[in-house]
């Protein structure tokens, strides 16, 4: 692995020769790349490659949407809390999540990454609509909200929704991202259900409940979906 500075920021690259023609770029990661090229390709000719394609390079690694592998984590940050993970083979597939000691038993047969995941996944996708329904409780009381049913979704470009009705949907892994971000999307929905729309009046309103709604809303956009897991 060598590293080189694009547009000041540093990048891992590997060089891989071998019998093609020509020299090719390929991402590996949002800080890595790799270069293949023929066999007798000169460096100063690679380093004039990588410069040449240095823009394409931090526009397209920008948005590699890092999935972490789920079989190699150790732990994993809920609502600021960080759960211990266990992982236990075992013939028959169950997770235990403890909320108090903060530990996730992953009890798995099959020691596949998707395998992993789905396992994982209908354990904790129930747990988010726990820890989701909890918080709507409390910030009903504090702001006096009405509303319907609540369930979870995997939608993997919205937070949540609210119906006509007031009935309100979320994204189950924004359990993942801080308190403060979860809570702004809690109450980004709740306020729809008297303002529909996004119009002034909805974020005048949605500041009075989340004084910090700028900053966490600038965030959402910005950071929210790497840290989906799934
Ligand atoms: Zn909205």
């Amino acid at each position: 692995m060598s590293t080189i500075l694009l547009q000041d920021q540093p990048f891992e690259y590997q060089i891989s020769r071998k019998g093609i023609r020509s020299i090719r770029l390929r991402l590996i990661s949002k800080t890595s790349f790799q270069i293949s090229c023929p066999y007798l390709t000169p460096e100063f000719l690679i380093q004039k490659f990588i410069k040449n394609n240095s823009t394409w390079i931090i526009n397209h690694a920008a948005k590699i949407n890092h999935k972490k592998s789920v079989l190699g984590l150790k732990n994993l940050k809920i609502l600021d809390k960080i759960y211990e993970i266990q992982w236990i083979k075992t013939q028959k597939d169950s997770v235990i999540i403890i909320e108090d000691e903060q530990k996730i038993y992953s009890n798995m047969a099959i020691e596949s990454e998707s395998h992993a995941k789905k396992v994982l996944e209908s354990k904790l996708k129930p747990f988010a609509l726990k820890l989701i329904k909890k918080e709507l409780v409390l910030l009903s009381n504090n702001f006096n909200f009405k509303y319907g049913k609540v369930t979870v979704r995997n939608q993997s470009s919205r937070y949540g929704s609210c119906s006509a009705h007031g009935n309100l949907s979320f994204n189950w892994q924004i359990i993942f991202f801080p308190y403060s971000q979860f809570q702004h999307i809690l109450l980004h929905e709740l306020t729809h259900i008297d303002i529909k729309n996004h119009s002034s009046k909805f974020w005048d309103q949605l500041t009075i409940y989340d004084p910090n709604c700028k900053k966490n809303n600038l965030w959402l956009k910005k950071e929210g979906t790497k840290h989906f897991l799934f």
